[in-house]
């Protein structure tokens, strides 16, 4: 009501001062054009949904019990294993177990020896087609514990009185790993052969790059001449809560990447002791250049692909937000001004900066002859680590300060939501999930599917784990857990994939 009584006090106010301005007819005339824009607008965003495809809360299916309970019992024991990235001999230890527990996996598919302790499998067909081999991804390795478990042990792999099984990797990726061993035992016991080739390819390193495992992978495959009709790795999942809204459950499903660079800035001053310092100091000339580079974030624009998944999850969004996107391409200004402040959001309109790390001088009375700071971009599709390079040096070119790139992993292909393989992803998850809409969208962080863009045109990201948004906020974060009937689905959702492709 306070809306409508806000609108109400606008249009008077806005048809008085027309009147001061332009008088009589002019102002009359004017006033009605707005008033009617205003009306459509509200209209479409009220409307909005009626042609876009309605949820509903999730029904919680329950899975095999058998099968749940064997892929529990995997993750588990996976869990178990530290396989904190750089750990050779846990992750030693983590293929040792994987060979025992899927004795029949690695029987029955091929084993392709990589670099290091990464694993690529080809499971292949029995008879003859022309397809394209599809490639699943995930990896062996977690990123370290970090601080906040309190008294639950993240490498002991315990189920918590509420059935999730916690624990480093529950989400990312053991998950994933295990889930697709334990779909392709279960098919394999079914007596299933696919229709054409399927290959695995699980890394060791991607929580540190890739380069030494999937890097390699992808070396390997181009050295052999193969191709891939579709690659999907982890990233998207089935939400419980799109916008944060119970009613509006939504299937996520990468479809690209930003890119990542990280900038190293250093800015010179005069060094010496502190009582007598310069006017500007190398410290205060690096807190200007990022002042400046957090005031002054590159242009927004819209990609299709985010174009696409506003429009779809509109009806999740509250009425503001809901109002800026039913009615593009006017309200574009709108809509990046919206969610200009929702951190969320704003990285798919633009490429974003983030200041990491800063250094000074060692000592509280030396003033420092450089200090230094590390500034994180990460890239929208259309910039270029060589472009945004470009533009920060143009932010702080009256300053004395050097911009130099330390990493530069440029934004990935866009795949197509057209493409045979999208579709048959949705049509698995219309089968278990009836109703639920597919969104695509990129992803803001990197993984490893980006190394397999030489053998692929069409990369997703997409694991089929239901969750909400607070057990997906524990990824790289304390008390990182899965359900246990979540991770049942996935196996049974992996294996309808793996059949329906
Ligand atoms: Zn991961």
């Amino acid at each position: 009501m306070s809306f409508l009584r806000n609108l109400y006090a606008w249009l008077v106010i806005t048809r008085s001062n027309f009147m001061a301005v332009f008088g009589g007819w002019v102002s009359f005339v004017l006033f009605v054009f707005i008033a009617v824009c205003l009306i459509v607008g509200i209209a479409r965003t009220l409307l909005a949904g009626r042609h876009l495809k309605r949820s509903s809360p999730l029904k919680r299916m329950t899975p095999d019990p058998e099968l749940t309970k064997h892929a529990v019992e995997s993750l588990q024991a996976a869990i178990r294993i530290p396989t904190v990235s750089g750990d050779k001999v846990a992750m030693d230890k983590l293929r040792d177990y994987l060979d025992e527990r899927y004795a029949d996996v690695f029987e029955e598919l091929q084993f392709l020896p990589t670099t290091g302790a990464s694993l690529l499998l080809r499971w292949k067909t029995k008879g003859k087609t022309d397809k394209l081999p599809i490639l699943f991804c995930g990896h062996m390795d977690v990123v370290p514990p970090g601080d906040g478990w309190g008294d639950v042990d993240p490498f002991a792999g315990e189920i918590d009185e509420e059935g999730y099984i916690v624990g480093r990797g529950a989400i990312d990726c053991k998950n994933v790993v295990i889930g697709l061993f334990e779909a392709i035992q279960s098919l394999l016991k079914e007596g299933y052969t696919p229709t054409r080739d399927i290959w695995f390819a699980f890394g060791h390193d991607e929580e540190i790059g890739g380069a030494e495992g999937a890097a390699k992978i992808s070396e390997l495959l181009q050295k052999r001449g193969v191709r891939f009709e579709t690659v999907i790795d982890e990233g998207g999942y089935i939400t419980e809560e799109h916008f944060g809204r119970k009613r509006f459950p939504a299937a996520l499903i990468g479809v690209g990447e930003k890119g990542c660079t990280y900038f190293k800035l250093t800015a010179h001053g005069q060094a010496g002791h502190s009582s007598v310092p310069p006017r500007h100091s190398a410290v205060g000339i690096l807190a200007e250049a990022i002042c400046r580079i957090e005031a002054a974030p590159p242009k927004a624009r819209l990609l299709d692909v985010i174009e696409e998944n506003m429009e779809r999850s509109a009806p999740a969004m509250r009425f503001l937000h809901r109002f800026t996107v039913c009615n593009l391409p006017f309200s574009k200004p709108l809509l990046y001004r919206v969610f200009r402040d929702v951190p969320t959001i704003n990285p798919f309109f633009r490429t974003t900066f983030a200041c990491t790390q800063v250094k000074g001088s060692s000592a509280p009375n030396v003033l420092p002859g450089t200090a230094e700071a590390v500034v994180n971009a990460r890239i929208l599709q259309g910039d270029t680590p060589k472009s945004i390079r470009k533009y920060l040096q143009s932010l702080v070119a009256d300053l004395d300060i050097e911009i130099e790139p330390m990493l530069e992993t440029p934004a990935s292909a866009i795949a197509s939501t057209d493409s045979a393989a999208y579709k048959a992803i949705c049509a698995v998850i219309e089968e278990k999930y009836p109703g639920l809409p597919c969104i695509p969208g990129i992803q803001t962080i990197t993984t490893d599917s980006r190394h397999y863009e030489p053998v692929c045109d069409n990369i997703f990201k997409f694991m089929p784990f239901v969750m909400d948004s607070e057990i997906y906020g524990r990824m790289h974060n304390a008390g990182e857990k899965i359900h246990q009937s979540c991770l049942g689905l996935g196996v049974e959702f992996y294996k309808s994939l793996i059949r329906g492709l």
